[in-house]
């Protein structure tokens, strides 16, 4: 290998992920430089492979020690169990550890080596060989796993590379870091706008269209244009059924001067394809000749769009006009893009001619290209019922029914969620289908159904056979064109064979893809049932498949095979063809005025500087000292990153379990709870104690105990205060507590259907009452089944538990829905004084507003949380899985008549529930869940299982997961408390920080809380104070940091002030809590405030935004100062 000149070497040096997307190496005026990454590439791989390889394998060895056995593991598992036993382990891994890092600290050079791991990923990435960039990070990364967040090009490299191997998963956890880490980076619009599309691939769609607007603020140089992030925002609502939205976006587009064609094809197929499918935009011929027009027009404007024909052909097919379709069609194969829709459109076509033989090589095509193709086995086993081959049906049927990739199943699942009411439950369909087939078969002896002279081949021998040269070839094309698969995310290897003996897993099938599909799917079978009016069937088909494409389309087209992050990429190319010198300048520029040359890099990562910053600011710091370790930082670059938690951490991520292994038993603990006699009992500090104890505990007649008088919540009493008070509502399917069913796909599911919509206190009211007066009449014989069908189970409530466990009902689909009437605002003291009033009754721990609770010092009202909300319920009404706003603790009273059951995790397990929601699919922050509970105790987390009474107070200590159904008819009242304590401060301010990881608004403004704590109360408790002041010292250092940057960039800081109960500011773009100093800019005639970073994003000079400070800096050190450790005379006391 030849050495590289100086300058080459420079060059070469200053590559990085950062200029992933810029700099195009596979273009021939780059080929200089690319011989020369391809020869560093090799260079390294020498060094690697040969110098390091023992050194290195050492390191590797050392690493896998510490991380098995984590120090602070060992003190955990040391202190919960403590046989002289695990002592002795304990020492002798101590010295184990100790020893590897002698040798570890021994080999200097191995930083320079796993430098070069990194270098080797980003020269990948550049390359576009995306396994091995990988592969050289995720090494990278195992030798910084404890120090990775400093360097921000690395991760977004890694990151870049998940997302072209399509582990979304994993590319949306860096990026979520990155922004985290580095709101400014680089390259944060590229990073949101990924983000954006694939959290849109993941039907987060709230999200990403945060992201997407997001990546739209920044002045950076970008890979994609305006115009494009515009029609990526108008698909988005597209997808969630927006037509409005989603028309008026790409009719605006169209508007645009400087649209290209390629957009402009874009844009017209979706519309055309919009006018067909979507009934609200016209009257039915209209909207056909619309959408045969602008499919033209979108050929017209790229006649290579094998998709556009492909829809034109779904249109001709829609009228009748069987040759204009055939033709399309025909044409869409053509263009190399016959991909598994246009194959079951053609069969589709050639089963309503009557030609089964040719349908049934067009539907074999179909599921070779991907084999989860729903419409095309269902369509396949409706062809072959028809010819009397009900094995073959049988077989297809089977196929079409399974849940194959998780992709899919997750689309499934969100078109589910979107889908009417009278529509759940269709796919029964398909499974009553199987069911009369299973019978048909077993009753007939097998021989004689396969002896019978057969119209079509059997699935198996179509399977095999080989097909037409041309479709062949086309295949093999596909294949080429799928991406790599990451074995991560693909864990069914091969097809699903038709039969499970055969062996067809092994023809050569084009590797899964990652696609979106099968929404719609419950529609497919719409009509299905009757086998006598198959032709009919066929109709019902074709429409329903238009409606499930409809559903199904790619983002953008161009390439049919594959989805929007691929058009993205061609997009990206597209524009980065016109201004890629002046990127590239700007690039570098930044590269070195960043200072992120090699050099000092390197001191950053090895932790040098960083080590150095968390030497200066500690809390034992005064005012003084930290404004003059301040001005000793840099102003060259924003300060952007302010974690509350402690200097330099890591980017929050959930926890993991417990490892202690629990028994049975100890999964379906026993409810702590206590029986209130009289009100002393209530009032006693001990029953403070025992909730603050436990994750969860039940207050047993609170209501009798302090004489509340619970009428005063009736449903009479709350109709004839306020009948036209605003009521939220919820729409559900009524199911057993202990189950949640997918009815579509007759399955145990996460997920679940909560629509909301709204309605007044009085029509609810006459929901509640009809809905109680009609149970009456239905169950009249069999008695009252509200409250008291569980009542029995009082005394022993961890018993129900069991019972639910061992007693596996058979499932039984319930589609009834049913309307909960949740988040009834009860905080206007003039509406409900008479109901605010009677609270004052309870205890000081669980009143809604005390000193000795943290939300009473926040200084303004937050809905729901330091004021009182209702819950109006029927039977069934669910309140899915969640932990409260910031972990805060909850009070719950139930003012009957009906019960209430409740489901609790303990907050330590909160991280294993939340990677059940994401292997199922379901956002833990933003979705509704209801765990199955046998998947809970597969993974070792314990389930609290209570009936909570009329009169019965719950309360749910901070971070404790939970969700509650009613049992009866009943109201409920909630609100949030934080008691003072250590454990609630730091759940609360852990939260906040993970939620800004997830973009995620935190409710409770922590950092002005906390001000606000320092100035109210003196803390003696040793850990809160050091949290309290943690956080201040980082915010004060955070506010003088910015204040140096901001007069750094000439700008003039006013003094506003706060008004008397002046809410908390957060940034009206990326809703982080803004505190002290604010950017203020007009946008559309709205003054918004902003945070540092999002000013940046509108204006690097910070021209044309105004700085306003809320407190004088004198106050804030006279705060900061004075909140010392309050001494108390002995030592008991520690409130
Ligand atoms: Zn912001």
């Amino acid at each position: 290998m030849g050495q590289l000149s100086f300058e080459e070497d420079c060059l070469v040096r200053e590559l990085d992920s950062r200029y992933y997307g810029f700099l195009d190496l596979s273009k021939s005026k780059n080929s200089e430089i690319k011989s020369l990454v391809q020869q560093t590439v090799a260079n390294f791989q020498n060094y690697i492979a040969n110098g390091q390889a023992h050194e290195m394998k050492n390191a590797l060895d050392n690493k896998n020690v510490i991380q098995k056995y984590d120090p602070s593991n060992v003190v955990v598992e040391h202190m919960e169990n403590t046989s002289s036993q695990n002592d002795e382990d304990t020492k002798i891994l101590d010295k184990e550890t100790n020893e590897k890092n002698f040798i570890c600290d021994e080999k200097p050079q191995d930083e320079q080596y796993v430098n070069a791991l990194c270098k080797l990923g980003h020269l990948h990435l550049l390359l576009g060989e995306y396994s091995e960039a990988l592969s050289a990070y995720q090494k990278y990364l195992r030798f910084r796993e404890n120090n990775y967040w400093t360097n921000h090009a690395f991760i977004y490299g890694i990151g870049v590379a998940y997302f072209k191997l399509r582990c979304f998963k994993w590319a949306i956890k860096s990026f979520q870091e990155l922004l985290y880490l580095s709101p400014n980076f680089t390259c944060a619009n590229e990073v949101h706008l990924r983000l954006g599309l694939m959290l849109k691939h993941c039907g987060e769609f709230h999200i990403a269209l945060k992201h997407l607007q997001l990546s739209l603020l920044y002045t950076y140089p970008s890979t994609f244009s305006e115009l494009q992030v515009k029609f990526q925002i108008a698909h988005l609502y597209e997808v969630q059924n927006k037509h409005k939205a989603a028309k008026d976006g790409y009719e605006f587009l169209l508007n645009e001067k400087n649209i290209s064609l390629e957009l402009k094809a874009d844009v017209y197929r979706q519309l055309g394809w919009m006018y067909h499918c979507v009934e609200c935009l016209g009257e039915k011929k209209e909207r056909e000749a619309n959408a045969l027009n602008f499919l033209q027009k979108s050929i017209e404007a790229e006649p290579k769009s094998g998709q556009s024909l492909y829809l034109l052909g779904r249109c001709y097919a829609g009228i009748n006009k069987v040759h204009d379709a055939f033709l399309a069609y025909r044409n869409s194969v053509e263009k190399s893009e016959g991909n598994a829709d246009t194959w079951c459109s053609i069969g589709v076509l050639y089963q309503q001619q009557n030609q089964p033989t040719d349908a049934l090589q067009a539907y074999i095509c179909a599921v070779q290209l991907d084999k989860d193709h729903k419409a095309a086995w269902t369509n396949l086993g409706i062809l072959y019922e028809s010819c009397g081959q009900l094995r073959d049906a049988y077989a297809c049927y089977l196929n079409a029914t399974k849940q194959i990739s998780f992709q899919s199943s997750l689309l499934r699942r969100k078109q589910a969620i979107r889908m009417k009411k009278d529509t759940i439950g269709l796919s029964k369909g398909l499974s009553q289908r199987i069911t009369f087939l299973e019978g048909q078969l077993s009753q007939a002896p097998l021989p004689s159904i396969t002896s019978k002279r057969r119209t079509l081949c059997s699935i198996e021998e179509a399977w095999n056979l080989p097909i037409s040269l041309e479709m062949n070839s086309r295949q093999q094309q596909t294949a080429q064109m799928l991406p790599r698969q990451n074995t991560k995310q693909s864990p069914i290897q091969g097809p699903p064979p038709p039969y499970p003996h055969s062996q067809l897993s092994q023809s050569p099938i084009p590797a899964k893809r990652i696609k979106e599909d099968g929404s719609g799917q419950p529609d497919l079978m719409q009509n299905n049932i009757q086998t006598s009016s198959q032709h009919q069937n066929l109709i019902n088909i074709s429409e329903t498949l238009s409606q499930r494409n409809f559903n199904t389309m790619p983002e953008s087209n161009k390439i049919s095979e594959q989805s929007v992050l691929d058009t993205f990429d061609d997009i990206s190319n597209d524009i980065y063809k016109h201004n890629e010198t002046i990127k590239l300048e700007r690039l570098s520029q930044d590269a070195l005025s960043n200072n992120l040359n090699e050099d000092s890099r390197h001191n950053k990562y090895n932790g040098g500087s960083t080590s150095d910053l968390s030497t200066t600011f500690k809390i034992q710091m005064d005012s003084k000292q930290l404004m003059a370790a301040v001005k000793l930082l840099p102003i060259d670059e924003p300060p952007v990153h302010c974690t509350i938690l402690q200097v330099n951490a890591p980017p929050p991520s959930p926890p993991d379990c417990p490892p202690q292994k629990l028994t049975r038993d100890q999964l379906l603990p026993p409810t702590p709870s206590v029986h209130l006699e009289n009100k002393k009992n209530a009032f006693s500090p001990q029953l403070q104690e025992f909730c603050l104890k436990h994750p969860i505990a039940v207050v047993r007649g609170l209501a009798g105990a302090l004489k509340l008088d619970l009428g005063l919540f009736s449903t009479k009493t709350l109709v004839e205060a306020n009948p036209d008070h605003s009521v939220e509502v919820r729409t559900q399917v009524h199911q057993s507590p202990d189950e949640n069913w997918d009815t579509s796909q007759g399955k145990r599911v996460w997920a679940c259907i909560s629509h909301r919509s709204h309605t007044t206190i009085a029509k609810y009211a006459q929901y509640q009452a009809s809905s109680f007066q009609d149970s009456l009449k239905d169950e009249s014989d069999k008695g009252f089944p509200g409250s008291q069908a569980m009542s029995d189970s009082d005394s022993k409530d961890s018993v129900s538990n069991s019972n639910i466990v061992l007693k596996r009902k058979k499932h039984k689909i319930n589609s009834k829905m049913l309307r909960f009437g949740t988040n009834v605002d009860l905080s206007d003291e003039r509406k409900w004084k008479p109901q605010l009033t009677e609270l004052q009754k309870l205890p000081a721990f669980a009143r809604v507003i005390s000193a000795a609770n943290m939300l009473s010092h926040v200084g303004h009202v937050i809905l729901g949380m330091n004021t009182v909300q209702l819950y109006m319920k029927v039977p069934g009404s669910r309140t899915p899985g969640h932990q409260e706003n910031n972990n805060f603790c909850s009070i719950n009273i139930n003012i009957g008549p009906g019960d209430c059951e409740w489901f609790a995790v303990p907050d330590a397990y909160w991280g294993g529930v939340h990677n059940l929601c994401e292997k199922n699919n379901i956002s833990y922050l933003h979705g509704s869940w209801w765990p199955v509970l046998e998947d809970l105790y597969k993974e070792n987390i314990p389930v609290y299982r209570f009936i909570q009474k009329p009169g019965d107070l719950v309360w749910v200590n901070a971070g404790c997961v939970h969700w509650v159904q009613s049992v009866g008819w009943c109201n409920n009242i909630a609100w949030n408390v934080g008691p003072l304590t250590a454990r609630q401060y730091s759940l609360a301010i852990e939260r906040y920080e993970w939620n800004k990881v997830q973009a995620f608004k935190s409710i409770v403004p922590m950092v002005h809380l906390s001000w606000n704590l320092a100035r109210n109360i003196k803390v003696s408790d040793t850990k809160l104070f050091e949290l309290i002041k943690m956080c201040l010292l980082q915010t004060l250092k955070n506010v003088l940091h910015i204040q140096e940057y901001v007069k750094s960039k000439g700008v003039e800081i006013r003094f506003n002030g706060r008004g008397k109960n002046e809410a908390s500011h957060y940034c009206g773009q990326c809703e982080v809590e803004v505190f002290n100093v604010l950017f203020i800019k007009e946008q559309e005639k709205r003054h918004v405030v902003h945070c540092l970073s999002c000013a940046l994003k509108l204006s690097p000079s910070l021209q044309g935004i105004v700085c306003l400070e809320e407190y004088r800096l004198s106050e804030l050190q006279r705060v900061y100062d004075s909140f010392t450790l309050h001494r108390t005379q002995g030592l008991a006391y520690t409130q």
